[in-house]
């Protein structure tokens, strides 16, 4: 099992958010979280990748095995936790190309493998930002200063390829795109699925997963997933409207 999500239950300045919640997700699988706004998605999202902030009241995350509850965010990160933001922060003063740079040399070091070439470093990052159509001039500016959200959304999915996270989550990575740059992620999304690694894509819309088939589907009500299921739960929530899970 890769993530094991136990009984967890979150709140956060004293408003309890998630109750008794179970997710259970192996190496290779790609689970899909939907549900209405306000439900907790970005708050699971958040409570696996380690932001501060919140209180676990109860229950547990444990990634292959080892209890997270101790383990800083950074540390999550180098142990192969990434979360693409639903709303991508700007760093001041910091390129993304060494924004990239430092990302990924601190996720080899945990690997125990030194600092990435300057050369092999240019290369990948060309040959990643090619396969995202995102324009090399941008790889010089300041992260997100600017940009554009669906710019924004296309270099939260360059950094998953380039720290080939074991999981990934994506929390509305679809949200604000046109339908280009929506069938070009979701094209490296599923160019990146492996059997090596896993992804928890959170969405409102059954747009990405016509093209990003995923092996499970959870709905998300007051807190807590309310019932999970194959592609078809979603394409039924489409239809149906939330009424039926809450
Ligand atoms: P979703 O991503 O499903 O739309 P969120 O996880 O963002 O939902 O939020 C769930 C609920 O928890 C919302 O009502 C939100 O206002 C509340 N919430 C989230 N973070 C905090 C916080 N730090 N303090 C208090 N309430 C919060
Ligand atoms: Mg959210």
């Amino acid at each position: 099992m890769l993530l094991e999500v136990s009984n967890l239950s979150v709140s956060a300045n004293a408003k309890k958010i998630l109750a008794n919640l179970n997710l259970n997700i192996n190496k290779g699988e790609v689970h899909t979280i939907m549900g209405p706004n306000g439900t907790g998605k970005s708050t699971l999202a958040n409570v696996i990748s380690g932001k501060d902030g919140y209180d676990i009241t109860d229950g547990s995350i444990k990634l292959s095995s080892k209890d997270l509850s101790q383990i800083p965010s950074d540390e999550r990160a180098r142990l192969g936790i990434f979360m693409s933001f639903q709303h991508p922060i700007e760093i001041p003063g910091v390129s993304w190309n060494s924004f990239l740079k430092a990302s990924i040399n601190s996720v080899r070091k945990e690997q125990g493998k030194e600092d990435i070439a300057p050369v092999d470093f240019m290369k990948e990052l060309k040959e990643k930002a090619e396969l995202l159509k995102i324009d090399f001039k941008l790889l010089k500016r300041e992260v997100n200063h600017g940009f554009s959200g669906g710019e924004k959304k296309k270099f939260e999915i360059l950094q998953m390829l380039l720290l080939k996270p074991k999981l990934a989550i994506l929390d509305e990575i679809d949200s604000g795109l046109d339908v280009d740059a929506l069938k070009i992620i979701a094209k490296n999304i599923n160019d990146f699925r492996s059997k090596e690694n896993s992804i928890i894509i959170i969405t409102h819309y059954n747009r990405l997963l016509d093209y990003v088939i995923p092996d499970f589907v959870h709905i998300f009500s007051s807190g807590t997933i309310a019932k999970s299921g194959d592609k078809n739960l979603a394409k039924q929530v489409e239809d149906q409207g939330y009424d039926d899970f809450k």
